[in-house]
């Protein structure tokens, strides 16, 4: 093994307690582990936070939701699909334990006939669109229908109302207050069919981090008499985007000083060589040795995960060994990558470098990349190893 990827349980379970404390201890805090867990593994991060005492996970399909339920077993511990609309996926959603997101009529009558199929009363968490524009029914007609076919459902129970919010890193966004506002109604609507869902929930991470949603949740919630809930997942991998300043919100992060990374990636040095001035590294010959160099050669590239744009000249990555930075030299290859270990002692073949871990974070990949870090984490490939 080659490239690896180390999982820390503890500060997985950590991060989670402390997800859960900032939200509020009466705030239901769902995981998402959807994306194979941010690229963390979704099984083992659905055994530890089970374990830890999350009751509700959230996967992204009904595939990913039965390798989660085999893994914990039919126990106490809930798991939202939260990517709906496949009508096909009633019955194994049944089946496998599953409670859906849906937002449609069509959603309803197909989830209907699966549980009446099965003999099994079954809960959904209807999603309200208010400014995402994604997945949800929008307030007013469109809700109602879907309401009322809810209403009178005798094998399909509405459990959760939720919605998703688009700036919630940004503190005192237009964005929120617009979808606060379209939520509440569409929560009056609800309470109008006398439906009572036990929970409502919005927002994700950056809503806990920035606080200002969760008061408001909590409070619709209550008034409806249900239990708020708050869907996180990059908190809990130990990350959380910075809050911005937007129309006067103070931009001060509750959870970001408190989650620490989950994961370290690592890969191990497959030989080193000294270079001499105006020896070419790489695709491109883009790196032209200014002097004489000592060069590492690791084992993962692009195909691995480690993103191309990392390359010199273009972000100017880095790795870390020995506890030192060793920057990218040229252009990141498929499998391969060379860094310069000019000042580094006693880097040897098989002594090991840190692709992602203490001193190179998701967020430095994420700005050479361009990207956010999410989706860096989401693209390591590799081995998990539960520590
Ligand atoms: C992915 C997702 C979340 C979790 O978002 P984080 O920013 O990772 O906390 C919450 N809600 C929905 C609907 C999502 O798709």
């Amino acid at each position: 093994m080659k490239n690896w990827v180390e999982i820390s349980g503890a500060r997985l379970v950590e991060n989670f307690r402390a997800t859960r404390a900032v939200a509020g201890n009466d705030v239901e805090t769902l995981a998402v582990i959807k994306a194979d867990g941010y690229g963390h593994g979704a099984t083992i991060c659905a055994t530890v936070l089970a374990k830890a005492g999350a009751r509700w996970l959230g996967v992204t399909d009904v595939e990913e939701g039965a390798k989660v339920r085999e893994a914990l077993g039919e126990g106490a511990t809930r798991v939202l699909v939260m990517r709906g609309g496949e009508l096909g996926d009633a019955a194994a959603l049944v089946a496998n334990g599953l409670t859906p997101v849906m937002w449609t009529v069509e959603h309803v009558s197909a989830m209907e006939k699966a549980a009446r199929a099965a003999g099994q009363r079954v809960c959904i968490h209807l999603e309200v669109d208010t400014g995402m524009t994604r997945q949800g029914v929008t307030v007013g007609d469109a809700l109602q229908k879907v309401l009322e076919r809810l209403a009178e459902s005798r094998w399909v129970s509405c459990e959760g109302v939720m919605t998703h919010l688009c700036c919630s890193e940004v503190a005192g966004a237009k964005t929120t207050v617009v979808a606060q506002k379209l939520f509440a109604e569409a929560l009056a609507q609800v309470a109008a069919v006398g439906l009572k869902p036990d929970f409502v929930h919005i927002g994700n991470t950056s809503a806990v981090d920035e606080g200002s949603t969760m008061q408001w949740v909590r409070q619709q919630a209550k008034a409806l008499g249900a239990r708020a809930m708050v869907r996180a997942g990059l908190s809990l991998y130990g990350y959380c985007l910075p809050i911005e300043i937007g129309g006067g919100g103070t931009g001060d992060a509750r959870l970001q000083p408190k989650v620490k990374p989950v994961l370290t990636w690592k890969t191990c040095v497959l030989g080193v060589s000294d270079v001499e001035a105006g020896t070419t590294v790489g695709y491109g010959a883009t790196f032209v040795a200014e002097r004489k160099m000592r060069l590492a050669l690791l084992a993962a590239g692009y195909a691995d995960g480690f993103r191309r744009e990392a390359s010199s000249g273009l972000g100017n990555g880095w790795v870390m060994i020995g506890g030192k930075r060793a920057s990218v030299v040229g252009r990141v290859s498929m499998n391969l990558t060379v860094v310069d270990v000019s000042d580094i002692e006693g880097v040897a073949e098989g002594s090991e470098a840190l692709l992602l871990g203490d001193g190179v974070g998701a967020e430095d990949h994420a700005r050479w990349a361009g990207t956010i870090p999410y989706e860096i984490l989401c693209g390591i490939r590799g081995t998990r190893l539960l520590r």
